[in-house]
């Protein structure tokens, strides 16, 4: 599973893939859309503090024509087409742009011109979502999470009975999906005080963010064509850091007897760079270990390879930035830090869950692991469970407390992954600001 593209010796004719705690040295190559002021969307590839201009080094004949439709695929403006011609496809494709960015490789360009044409710095790009997503389906899967909620909502029943017996999901909203950096304008809902006697209708009162992480479907499966778990990963393009906004008040007025609905479809960012699962193959971990007493997965939601490495050892930050605090000079202050190894289910479970009823999954498709939350205090991935729900407010640097978002405020998502004998790769910044 781990080839040479992942060799930590690995260097690139891009001088900052080097620079340390960069999130892509040429170990990473995440695959995202971009464009320049005035410039059409197109699909690139991370490199330190630039972009490999990928529908560039298509056209100019750069990659291998070996690559056949590979090299039509990604001059689209999303990444669609190459997410459905499978995994196969994106890990000969992964090859090919190590060997075109390794500092003294044959296939990397000669020419000087052409080098610094196909690359774009980040700092004069737009990042854009990195597909167009069909549909969006966001899960529950961290039992931390569900089971600090479920507490505060339900005191007597913080976990429903079926919880521990099926990845829990619902279907989100695609089309208010926004790529990094979009303006979260504050929703207007109904909500209703649990002591009074009718709702009110106004702006949220209880903003909050969800700390996820994404996957993104690469080939689909056919309506009525389940997914074994044995084959799930088969389907799994790559990997993205997710913030599900969520209007607190609004949700747990609405969410019974059907789930979330206008208390989570206002917006979802969605981080611009997708990291793939061969660049992750180092930091696969062991399903996370059941408590004693929980029921074993049911045979369709369990193999021996997603028990060994069904988990992907991420670690996640979340960061607060407060108008004040820019103004004073303050770096964000960081709220959490968790890590997805943690979770309950995994996303092969989910996408083994999702289609066992046939339904078929396409290229593009958004699958969110639900808020990652761990066992302790510094690992709880939204304000709801931090602040219990409003009653322990956050303090800030400035003296500000939170209890929940307002307008003015800044949230980001950083995560990296990091272990002996690999290369650090991370995933970029997921940011979006309370108010338009
Ligand atoms: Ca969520």
């Amino acid at each position: 599973m781990v080839n040479d593209t992942l060799d930590p010796r690995l260097r690139s004719w891009v001088a900052s893939a080097q620079a340390p705690g960069t999130d892509f040295p040429v170990q990473n190559l995440p695959f995202g859309v971009f464009s320049r002021e005035g410039e059409a969307p197109r699909i690139g590839v991370a490199i330190g503090d630039q972009i490999l201009d990928l529908a560039l080094a298509a056209r100019e004949g750069v990659l291998d024509a070996s690559l056949g439709a590979t090299v039509d695929a990604v001059q689209a403006p999303a990444l669609n087409a190459l997410m459905a011609l499978g995994r196969p496809t994106a890990t000969a494709l992964r090859a090919q742009l190590s060997l075109l960015l390794r500092a003294h490789e044959a296939a990397a360009p000669s020419d000087a011109v052409l080098r610094s044409r196909l690359l774009v710095p980040q700092a004069e790009a737009v990042m854009h979502l990195p597909a167009h997503v069909g549909d969006y389906t966001d899960f529950y899967a961290s039992v931390h999470h569900a089971t600090n909620v479920g507490a505060l909502f339900r005191p007597d029943n913080p976990l429903l009975p079926n919880y521990k017996w099926m990845p829990i999901g619902y279907h989100g909203r695609a089309s208010s999906l926004v790529p990094d950096g979009t303006p979260v304008p504050r929703p207007t809902g109904q909500r209703k005080a649990a002591d009074a006697a009718m709702p009110t209708v106004g702006p949220s009162q209880s903003l909050d963010y969800e700390v996820e992480i994404g996957a993104f479907i690469g080939r689909g499966n056919a309506l009525g064509s389940p997914v074994p778990l044995a084959e799930a990963e088969d389907h799994l393009f790559g990997l993205c850091l997710v913030n599900d906004w969520s209007a607190r008040d609004v949700q747990a007025w609405e969410y019974q007897p059907l789930g979330p609905f206008l208390g989570k479809s206002f917006a979802t960012t969605v981080s611009p760079w997708v990291v793939t699962l061969d660049a992750l193959a180092p930091f696969r971990a062991p399903r996370a270990a059941r408590p004693e007493g929980d029921p074993a997965p049911l045979p369709y939601l369990d193999t021996p390879a997603d028990r060994a490495a069904g988990a992907f050892d991420i670690t996640i930050e979340a960061a607060l930035s407060t108008a004040r605090m820019r103004a004073a000079g303050h770096a964000p202050a960081r709220l959490a830090r968790t890590n997805a190894a943690g979770l309950y289910w995994t996303i092969g479970q989910m996408v083994a869950h999702h289609a066992m009823n046939g339904c078929n999954l396409r290229p593009g498709d958004l699958l969110a692991s639900g808020t990652v939350s761990g066992p302790t205090p510094d690992s709880l991935g939204c304000l709801l469970e931090l602040t219990r729900r409003g009653a322990q407010p956050v303090a800030l640097p400035t003296g500000e407390s939170r209890a929940f978002l307002q307008d003015g405020d800044e949230v980001i998502f950083t995560a990296f992954c990091a272990r002996e004998g690999a290369t650090r790769i991370g995933f970029g910044k997921c940011r979006g600001r309370i108010g338009s």
